[in-house]
């Protein structure tokens, strides 16, 4: 009998946790959070208040597949610095 041995890379471990933080909370980094579906066919979790379709998993391309980064409140890039 063989032990079975399961790895998970560093990107899943990242998701597993994120998965988890985001069902127990329902937040991420305080935000409230909503799924997007990439167009790779799987789901990711978005804290962006910026996004206009946050309803019903709306397909939207994640970062790692080539998408844009959604803007996180707080980081704005119309947000002049100074103030
Ligand atoms: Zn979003
Ligand atoms: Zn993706």
């Amino acid at each position: 009998m063989t032990a079975a041995i399961v790895t998970f890379t560093q990107a899943q471990v990242d998701e597993i946790v994120l998965a988890a933080v985001v069902q127990a909370t329902g937040r991420l980094n305080g935000m409230p959070v909503h799924i997007h579906k990439c167009t790779e066919g799987h789901p990711w979790y978005c804290a962006s208040p910026y996004c206009e379709e946050v309803t019903a998993n709306p397909v939207l391309t994640c970062v790692n597949h080539g998408g844009k980064p959604t803007i996180l409140k707080g980081q704005e890039p119309w947000r002049g610095g100074g103030r």
